[in-house]
């Protein structure tokens, strides 16, 4: 059974390793901001009869911002912020 899966950035185009939650059903769709360059992605998960996962994340728009926690929380953690 898959429990991580990895998805494009919409935004920066890194890929990004996530867990998956097996349990929240095989259909799912969520916000997760990018760890690399903090803007929002939403975030399709669904999952097959095998349990295989199809993971992808659409740009939440062109003029999304980076999520300010996000770059708090980058700082807190001595990364480098984008610029
Ligand atoms: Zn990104």
């Amino acid at each position: 059974m898959q429990e991580e899966a990895s998805y494009v950035c919409a935004s920066c185009g890194e890929e990004v390793v996530i867990p998956l939650d097996l349990s929240a059903g095989a259909s799912q769709e969520y916000v997760e901001d990018c760890p690399v360059c903090c803007r929002p992605n939403v975030i399709h998960v669904e999952l097959g009869e095998d349990s295989e996962a199809r993971v992808w994340a659409e740009g939440a728009g062109s003029d999304a911002l980076p999520s300010l926690s996000c770059l708090r929380r980058r700082r807190q953690n001595g990364m480098v912020s984008p610029t």
